[in-house]
């Protein structure tokens, strides 16, 4: 968040911490961001607004993508982004339920194609706007928008999208309906565009210490570790396989190491004998198949050094020899986002203090 504020010094930060922080634990995570001087949170849906709530954060949360549970989020003092026509009167009918105005954030479709108000219809979105905002039913705090191309900076498309915001700004001014903030970029947009910037950024991943782009980045440190300990350790010899489906067969007689995380744990099957993890200051092969709970290492013939419970980093700050979550989406043909929100639930999340 330092790093980001400093890049964005005119532009409140709006933490995103959906998909439980990007499986980091959405509520820690929060009150980390907070005070790390987040303005607002940013999530998708309602119940995971709420989960915030409950775990004591105050500041202003933004949910933006809801189909249902309105009241809930309007009595727990939820801002709403509001896509449609047809949402903003379900929106203004559980606010009037409440007795108190829901703050609305409106999103205008600029060229994702995704979520949104698309520009024919915002018209109509305006003129509803105006009459809800009369009745007291609805204010509108935000006007945003969310970008195709963010991990493309130089890409045309982003100020394509910039200029379309900005004509939705001119409809909203046109019909007296004042727009306190208007946001449009994330991770991308805070590292590498300033002109985007506008009052506000939702960063996601490289508030968890990863760049959207393939270069690396060395002022984004990530901040989770996977670790597991080493379970159990195993003589085989030459011949024999290993894993389900023996899809690796011991080229000579070494030692096993089991690891006790497996592909319900976040660790892709389709990764299976296609990534390392580091030991010490050393790195071991994965072979055979992941399983669901476990997975195998080739530690060598000596495995020298190695005890069982020593532990296990499966991805984490580079540091030089550990992999990281962009190399397990390489691995995996995905993408670092996939890899931290698939952190299964049933691994342990703990926190270490601030630097
Ligand atoms: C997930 C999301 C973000 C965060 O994107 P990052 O690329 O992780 O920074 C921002 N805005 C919206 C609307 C999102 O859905």
């Amino acid at each position: 968040m330092r790093v980001l504020s400093a890049l964005a010094p005119q532009s409140e930060l709006m933490a995103v911490v959906k998909a439980d922080g990007y499986g980091h634990g959405a509520v820690p995570v929060a009150h980390a961001a907070v005070a790390a001087g987040a303005g607002s949170l940013g999530v998708a849906t309602i119940p995971e607004a709420i989960a915030l709530r409950d775990g004591g954060v105050t500041a202003p949360i933004l949910a933006w993508l809801s189909t249902s549970g309105y009241a809930a989020a309007i009595a727990r003092d939820v801002r709403l982004g509001v896509n449609s026509e047809r949402q903003l009167a379900a929106i203004a009918s559980a606010a009037r339920e409440v007795g108190r105005p829901v703050e609305v954030h409106v999103k205008v479709d600029t060229g994702l194609s995704r979520n949104g108000v698309v520009e024919a219809e915002l018209p109509d979105v305006l003129r509803q706007l105006g009459r809800l905002r009369a009745e007291g039913a609805v204010r509108v705090h935000g006007l945003f928008s969310h970008l195709s191309h963010a991990d493309v900076p130089e890409h045309p498309q982003n100020s394509l999208q910039l200029e379309r915001l900005l004509a939705a700004r001119a409809a909203f001014d046109r019909h007296g309906i004042p727009v306190e903030q208007m946001h449009l970029g994330n991770s991308g947009t805070a590292l590498a565009r300033p002109d985007l910037h506008l009052d506000a950024l939702r960063p996601g991943l490289a508030m968890y210490g990863y760049t959207p782009f393939e270069q690396p980045d060395a002022s984004l440190v990530p901040a989770m570790t996977l670790r597991a300990p080493l379970a159990l350790m195993k003589r085989v010899r030459a011949g024999d396989g290993v894993s389900y489906g023996h899809t690796w067969i011991a080229e000579r007689d070494t030692t096993l190491g089991l690891v006790p995380l497996g592909y319900a744990d976040g660790v892709p099957r389709i990764m299976s004998g296609r990534f390392d993890v580091a030991i010490g200051d050393r790195r071991y092969p994965s072979v055979g198949r992941v399983c669901m709970d476990q997975f195998v290492v080739d530690l060598g013939p000596d495995a020298a050094g190695v005890s069982e419970g020593d532990e296990v980093v499966l991805f984490g700050p580079a540091q030089g020899w550990r992999p990281n979550a962009r190399e397990w989406a390489h691995a995996a043909g995905t993408i670092p986002w996939e890899i931290l929100t698939s952190i299964g639930s049933r691994v342990p999340r703990s926190y270490l203090p601030a630097r």
